[in-house]
Parts: C-alpha cells; structure tokens; sequence
C-alpha cells in the first residue's frame, strides 16, 4: 500500500509530483534535497549514498556522529538518516542533540531487530521514521520519499492557513472583509448565547460617495475608504472588530456593548467622520457617513436579522437626511 501510494513519485527538477499530479516544492531553496547519512559502518553509507544519489537526492555522509552535529551547524538538511548504535553516542542521543541543533530536519532512524526499543525513543523525541536493518533500499527510499512528501503537504498546510488569514481581510482597507463578518457574528453570537452577554452591530454607509468619485476621481475615493478604516479602528476598542460588508459600507460589531452604549459610539463616529480631513479632498466640502444600529439579543438572535435589521436603520437614517445615527426600532 505505501509502497504504491510513494514509490512512484517521479523526481522533476526542483519538485516532487504526487498521486494527484500536482506538485509540491520541496524543501530546501536551492530546489535540491539534501539528506544526511551517519552509520559507523562505512560499507552501509557507501550502499546508501549510491542509491539514494541515483534517486536524485544530495547525499552526504558521516562515519562520526560528532562530526555529523557539527555539520548540521553549518548546513541545512531536509532529512537525516542515522543509525543508532555508533560508538560514543547512542542514536537516542544523537537524535536529541541532532534536533536541537536543526529542529527543522526530519530524522528517520535506522536500527538492528533487537534495538526496535530505541527506535520508538527515538520517534519519541521527533524521529520521523525509522527503517529496520538489514536495510532494503527500496524501502528506504520510500521512507525518505513519505518522509518529504509528509513535511511539503505540513508545509502547504501552512501556507493555506497563511492565505486563509489574509484572506480574510479587505485588500484595501485592511480590515476584515464580508466573508469573515458571517464567522465574527456566528461566533459573537454563540458566545453571547452562552454567557447571556449582549453586543451591538453598527452598519455604516458613506453619503454621497459617488459624487466624491464623480468630483475628486477614483483614486481619491479610495484614500477615503481607507481613512474611514483607519479612523473606525483608531476608535474602537480591542475587543471590537471593523468589516469592510462591500464597497463603501462598513460593519462594526462592538462586543460587550448594549444598546444604550452602542448608541454613544455611534453619534461619535458620525460625529467624527463629519470633521474628518481627508488628503484631496477641500474642508469646505464634507464627507459623511449614515449608520444603523441592532443590538443583540433585544432586536434580533440570527445574524440574518441583526444584518437585515440593521440595513433597515441604515436606510431609516439615509431617509432622515443622512449624516446621522438611526437604531433599529426607534
Ligand atoms: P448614498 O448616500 O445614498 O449612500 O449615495 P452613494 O453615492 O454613497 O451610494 P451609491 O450606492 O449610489 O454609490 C456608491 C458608490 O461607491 C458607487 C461606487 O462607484 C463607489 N465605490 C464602491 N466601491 C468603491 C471602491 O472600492 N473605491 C471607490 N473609489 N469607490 C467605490
Ligand atoms: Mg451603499
Ligand atoms: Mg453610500
């Protein structure tokens, strides 16, 4: 079963395919792997050597194990394979040492029958494998191939986690986008469901924004989406969150706020935005904003509704001539 799932990996340059054909990158930034080998047997890493070389693999060896520590100082290496009876060191010891000097190297040990004991040591402080003796080189070489292919899928792994995060912000505002406010209210939600704490949701529509694209240009649109970002985070509290919902409509929910103090906050951000200076854009003309109010859970306990509820208080506050603060059921 392994044996089909990573012996036919095909080696292509600086990547390595997988059953689905799509490739991941290896490793090192040079494109090669590179694979240390210790045994104090010199014929094992002459075997080796050569046939993990044939493979594609950068291979280095080392007779002494103090030797091979030091190397490891040095240079960088994706996977180390070592023996674990070697003179001056057992391999539980070297594995040990070996890791704190390069913590990023899988370390695949390899060891007699009766020293099966010392292997599972060794996997306990972080080996990834390990491989019986006397060694079938073709096992080794799935080993080592399971063993790279394990540490390139961790590493797409993270690299998802990575985008998945910076996915969840505007890319110009850099606050969090729409899709991440639906996770923001399900959370809230069900943590104020629990505690029987509550929370407001302000929505907040810029007046008239097509006319500051018409008048100042796109650009300077722009400049006031993100001045508007910045300045509802400069007055927002840590706990609070700031949403970009869509093109120039804002979303914050404040945590642990009730109604009346949602209120307070929100004549102060109108407030603010109205003397906001915004770089091309003159003082005498202003820029201001309209914002709706629910609180949960007294005007709604889904976050449809506290959504659907405060676009109504949004549009009440736009029909009451804008510029101003509108709560939902008042
Ligand atoms: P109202 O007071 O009724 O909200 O009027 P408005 O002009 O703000 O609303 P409308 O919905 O008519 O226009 C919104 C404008 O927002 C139109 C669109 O070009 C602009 N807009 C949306 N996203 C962006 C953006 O990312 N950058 C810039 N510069 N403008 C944007
Ligand atoms: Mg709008
Ligand atoms: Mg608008």
């Amino acid at each position: 079963m392994i044996g089909n799932l990573f012996s036919d990996q095909k080696l292509k340059g600086d990547k390595m395919a997988n059953q689905d054909d799509r490739e991941i990158t290896r490793e090192s930034d040079s494109g090669e792997v590179r694979i240390m080998v210790v045994d104090d047997e010199e014929s094992i890493l002459k075997t080796v050597n050569v046939f993990l070389a044939k493979s594609g693999y950068k291979v280095t060896t080392f007779l002494d194990a103090q030797n091979a520590i030091e190397a490891l100082k040095k240079d960088v290496y994706d996977t180390v394979i070592t023996d674990l009876k070697m003179p001056g060191f057992t391999g539980v010891e070297f594995v040990k040492k070996a890791k704190q000097v390069s913590p990023n190297s899988d370390f695949i040990v390899m060891t007699g029958f009766p020293s099966v004991e010392s292997a599972v040591a060794c996997m306990k402080l972080g080996a990834t494998d390990y491989i019986a003796k006397p060694l079938d080189m073709e096992y080794l070489k799935i080993v080592v191939e399971r063993t790279l292919y394990k540490r390139a899928l961790e590493r797409r792994a993270a690299e998802r986690d990575y985008y998945e995060q910076i996915s969840r912000l505007d890319g110009l505002t850099g606050v969090y986008n729409r899709r991440f406010l639906h996770e923001l209210l399900d959370f809230e939600i069900a943590r104020c469901d629990r505690y029987k704490h509550s929370f407001s949701l302000l929505m907040i529509d810029i007046d008239d924004f097509k006319k500051i694209n018409d008048k100042y240009g796109h650009p300077t649109g722009d400049e006031v989406l993100k001045k508007l970002a910045s300045t509802f985070k400069s007055l927002i509290r840590k706990t609070d969150l700031v949403v970009r919902y869509g093109g120039e409509e804002f979303a914050i929910i404040l945590s642990e706020t009730s109604k009346e103090h949602g209120i307070i906050f929100g004549d102060r951000i109108v407030n603010g935005v109205a003397t906001l200076k915004v770089k091309g854009i003159p003082r005498d003309d202003t820029l201001t904003i309209s914002a709706g109010l629910v609180s949960y859970p007294d005007n709604a306990r889904t976050q449809e509704t506290l959504i659907k509820r405060a676009d109504e208080a949004l549009y009440k506050a736009k029909g009451m001539g804008k510029n101003t603060l509108c709560v939902y059921g008042t």
